[in-house]
């Protein structure tokens, strides 16, 4: 096999599994990454619930319900092998009313379709002795997921690229993006890079990279921030495992839960709203471009025509206070407005078709000289190991490797 070049944009969690996961495979094989800031790792990767997701809310037979029940295991042994703080410490998804009771069946189904072990259904009483600040109807314990330092995965990963001898190129934006002579020219401010093979992994900005290498993807990244407060160190003491509540099947994002924190302190979050700017990590933030390309895009205003409810609840969500300590009443109603005290956002990049419908599962663009993420919403960060194997898997049939 003659030595092949191939060169991944974008060094999130995705990107760097994926290089990982390549010199494994390939070892003759040259790998670089191209990534626009100075360190990996600074979106979504780093600004997120840390959550590690075992795989129950997706449709069974989805890459997603395969590649997060892979994907938890394989980051779990990662975190093991490199020293990486992390806790499977359970949690619990709260029905609060009866139409969320019969979706709790659902999830149910999914999970144990999904091959999660261990979950229980349980009533109230029990919900009360495992989970003294949670209050609801109808529960389901899920002991298999938990909490992980991504910081620290992004680090060990880092680690591991360069011991496998493959360069990690930072401060590297890919501007321009052609393919002659049977490879691609990557194009920056500060040079230029070739490769056999191109692998985009760029997250918020996966479709104009895209677009950049020529394609025309049907979907657009619609950027939704979610914001966080986190709970006085009183309030936060008391929460022993991570409570969500039912989240509505329509779409990808899971409702504001609490989510413990693997260094101390338990986050509030995330809502998802839209956001005026694909890395608008302040409410304030805004990129004309960024605004101009979503609000031109017939699927956001499809969007909001199908779902204003939910938009108004969101919006609502982040312009009161008080709104979204009353989302998070409906699961623990002795959570006070006093109790929450500000904290950070990420913002997700979410895949959305003209027609309006936010695409539920991982989706790629493939052809014999590139491979395109397109929508690697959470799951992700759980799932990036075992996102970056099927991308190693796919780029050896694209290339007719053995
Ligand atoms: C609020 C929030 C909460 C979440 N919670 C969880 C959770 O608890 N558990 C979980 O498993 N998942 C969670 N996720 C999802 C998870 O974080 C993502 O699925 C995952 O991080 C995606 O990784 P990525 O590498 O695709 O993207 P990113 O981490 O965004 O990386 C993309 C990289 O590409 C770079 N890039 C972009 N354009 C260029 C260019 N032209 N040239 C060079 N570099 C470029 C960017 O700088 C960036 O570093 C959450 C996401 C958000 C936003």
């Amino acid at each position: 096999m003659p030595r092949r070049k191939i060169g991944i944009i974008g060094a999130g969690l995705v990107g760097l599994a994926t290089a990982i996961k390549l010199k494994k495979r390939l070892p003759d094989a040259e790998v670089f990454i191209w990534e626009k800031e100075s360190q990996p790792g600074q979106h979504q990767s780093t600004h997120n619930s840390g959550v590690l997701h075992a795989g129950l809310y997706y449709k069974p037979g989805s890459l997603k319900a395969r590649l997060a029940v892979q994907g938890i295991r394989e980051m779990t042994a990662f975190c093991q092998e490199h020293g990486v703080s992390h806790n499977i410490c359970g949690k619990v998804v709260v029905a609060t009313d009866e139409t969320e009771r019969s979706r709790l069946d659902t999830l149910v189904e999914r999970g144990t379709a999904n091959g999660l072990t261990g979950m229980e259904r349980i009533g109230p009483e029990q919900l009360r002795e495992m989970e003294p600040m949670a209050r609801g109807i109808a529960a389901v314990h899920v002991p298999e997921e938990g909490i992980v330092d991504y910081k620290q995965v992004v680090e060990a990963m880092k680690k591991v690229i360069e011991g496998q001898g493959s360069a990690l190129q930072l401060s590297r934006q890919a501007k321009k993006l052609t393919f002659t002579h049977g490879g691609w020219t990557f194009t920056g401010e500060n040079g230029e890079d070739r490769c056999d093979f191109l692998i985009n992994c760029a997250g918020l900005h996966s479709d104009r990279v895209a677009r950049l290498a020529g394609e025309q993807p049907r979907t657009m990244i619609i950027p939704f921030r979610g914001e966080y407060f986190q709970l006085k160190p009183e309030m936060a003491s008391r929460l022993k495992k991570l409570i969500y509540p039912v989240p509505d099947p329509s779409f990808p994002f899971l409702g504001v839960h609490l989510t413990r924190l693997i260094h101390g302190g338990v986050e509030a979050g995330p809502n998802a709203v839209l956001a005026l700017a694909r890395e608008a990590y302040k409410a304030t933030q805004f990129d004309l471009r960024d605004m101009s390309e979503s609000i031109t895009f017939s699927g956001l205003w499809r969007f909001l025509a199908k779902h204003p409810k939910m938009c108004l609840r969101e919006l609502g969500t982040s312009l009161s206070k008080s709104r979204f300590c009353r989302e998070l009443q409906k699961m623990t109603p002795d959570v006070q407005e006093s109790d929450l005290i500000d904290g950070g956002a990420g913002v997700r990049a979410q895949a959305m078709t003209p027609d309006g419908t936010l695409v539920q599962d991982f989706d790629f663009i493939e052809r014999s000289n590139a491979l395109h993420v397109i929508n690697a919403p959470s799951p992700g960060a759980t799932a990036s190991l075992a996102i970056g194997q099927h991308i190693v898997e796919n780029v050896c049939r694209l290339c007719e490797l053995p």
